[in-house]
């Protein structure tokens, strides 16, 4: 039951084998069952109940129902819901209410789709293990001991643990994609401007993208299909037509070429996960795809580059936290000066203090030129390498981490250490790709191993489907972590 998938419930739901109610109320139990898991900021039984409700008259009465109509969810708390409480996991916004709501928050409304509350993560999205939200780590199903990663660790530990079907999250540079791996589910992200970022709290507005995490492919591509298109209220918003994905699943892989990049197996990654990885790639060359040796030759530039562009982005975005206009306010300022600068330092969390003076160091007038000018260079090679591979293969494929989910506190005193574990991630959001987690099994440590396929811009059918045509013949992604 806890594993069942959207399609699945979908068919239970239009038999009147079960209802959104009951489908919601069984959430919000799991919910509460699994309070250990610090998954959710909070939860909203009385507004999930009230929007089944709707959901079941609607059929009741005959109407026609979207695929996701009556389905429970949850939504990172870093997209903006009216008149609820939306956190982006910091202090600084523990007070704030929405005056309206994120498009994708729109948009799974429309199709009926049952949020029941929002989930841990990060704060401000910054962070790979969860470990810096304002409102306790979240934790990783699969090991009590484990960080689900992050930053979106608490809708990937929501999914594992059977809570929702499937939940929201948002990539700036890997915070759909490693929380996903480490917690043995899928995780779609998007290409740059798919998804509307309207509503969507921000962190670096170059990178930031919205996605979804769920346990199959097939249930990415339901989901993404609803929150994709053209949005006026982003400027950065592609508009461009959508093909449906979910109605591309199921093609064959001949033919098709999966570049393994030889710098995600570098140093670093643990040879149990490069393992894994290939035995995942082997079941795809079973099913007719060519796996082709290639190299990105400006990988090792990734992290720099993102660690510059990121924090800089940042601390323009994060300026507007003033104390004067919403946010956290300091009761005991005396000055101007004093209230900027008190409510910023009770407001942020040490990491995104780090952000802010890393990211407005690089942009100062002295050192402009010398770091944020240099990496944006870097970024146009990245982007480059991208380009140049794309020629000659339609896929990319590697460890979506470089080892499995690390140990609770076990990075969070090392602020390069815990960086080093988006090695394999930033590069794709520098580049403004599409990319995917797939599981690919499990390590000697007995934790999930993620496999990340990248695609060209806009290619997200291809993606999906060959997560697909994967997940037809493994089930690693249907395994559950012991109660
Ligand atoms: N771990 C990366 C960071 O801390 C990515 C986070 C994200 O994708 N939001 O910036």
């Amino acid at each position: 039951m806890s594993t069942a998938s959207i399609a699945a419930l979908a068919a239970d739901l239009a038999v009147g084998r079960t209802s959104a109610v009951q489908l919601a109320e069984q959430s919000l139990q799991r919910a509460d069952a699994q309070r250990a898991l610090n998954s959710f900021i909070r939860l909203d039984a009385d507004a999930a109940l009230a929007a089944a409700r709707t959901v079941d008259a609607d059929r009741a009465a005959g109407r026609e129902m979207h695929p996701l109509a009556g389905i429970p969810f949850a939504h990172k708390d870093i997209f903006c819901t009216k008149g609820i409480t939306t956190t982006c996991g910091s202090r600084m916004l523990q007070h704030f209410v929405p005056p309206y709501d994120a498009l994708v928050v729109e948009r799974l409304a429309r199709a009926g789709a049952v949020s029941i509350g929002k989930t841990n993560m990060d704060e401000f999205a910054m962070g790979s293990s969860n470990e810096n939200s304002a409102y306790g780590a979240a934790i990783n199903p699969w090991g009590s001991a484990r960080v689900p990663g992050g930053s979106s660790g608490g809708s990937a530990a929501a999914v594992a643990a059977g809570i929702v079907p499937f939940a929201t999250g948002t990539d700036t540079g890997g915070s759909i994609r490693q929380p996903a791996a480490f917690c043995g589910i899928t995780g779609l992200k998007p290409t740059y401007g798919r998804v509307s970022r309207y509503g969507m709290i921000a962190y670096a507005s170059s990178l930031d993208c919205a996605g979804v995490l769920a346990r199959s492919a097939t249930d990415c591509a339901t989901v993404f299909d609803q929150i994709t298109g053209f949005d006026p209220r982003d400027s950065t918003s592609v508009d461009r037509p959508a093909d449906r994905t979910a109605d591309a699943l199921g093609q064959p892989l001949a033919g098709l070429r999966i570049g393994v990049a030889r710098e995600y197996f570098g140093g670093g990654v643990h040879d149990d996960v490069a393992a894994r990885t290939h035995a995942a790639l082997r079941e795809l060359e079973m099913q007719g795809a060519q796996l082709v040796d290639i190299t990105l030759p400006s990988a090792h530039h990734a992290i720099a580059a993102y660690y510059v562009i990121a924090p800089a982005e940042a601390s323009s975005n994060l300026a507007r936290y003033d104390g004067v206009r919403y946010g956290h306010r300091s009761m005991d300022a005396r000055s101007l000066d004093e209230l900027y600068s008190r409510s910023r330092a009770e407001g942020f969390g040490s990491e995104v203090q780090r952000r802010i003076l890393v990211g407005t160091y690089a942009l100062s007038a002295g050192y402009y030129d010398a770091y944020y000018l240099r990496a944006q260079k870097v970024r146009r090679l990245i982007a480059n390498d991208f380009l140049g591979a794309f020629g000659s293969v339609d896929l990319i494929a590697g460890p979506t981490a470089p080892t499995t989910a690390f140990r609770l506190g076990e990075k969070s005193g090392d602020a390069l250490a815990m960086y080093a574990a988006d090695v394999n991630t930033v590069a794709v959001n520098l580049a403004g790709l599409p990319a995917i987690s797939v599981p690919a099994g499990f390590a000697a440590d007995g934790l999930p191993v993620g496999l990340q396929l990248i695609a060209p811009a806009f290619a997200e059918a291809r993606l999906l489907n060959a997560a697909h045509q994967l997940q037809r013949v493994t089930d690693w992604h249907l395994q559950e972590p012991a109660a």
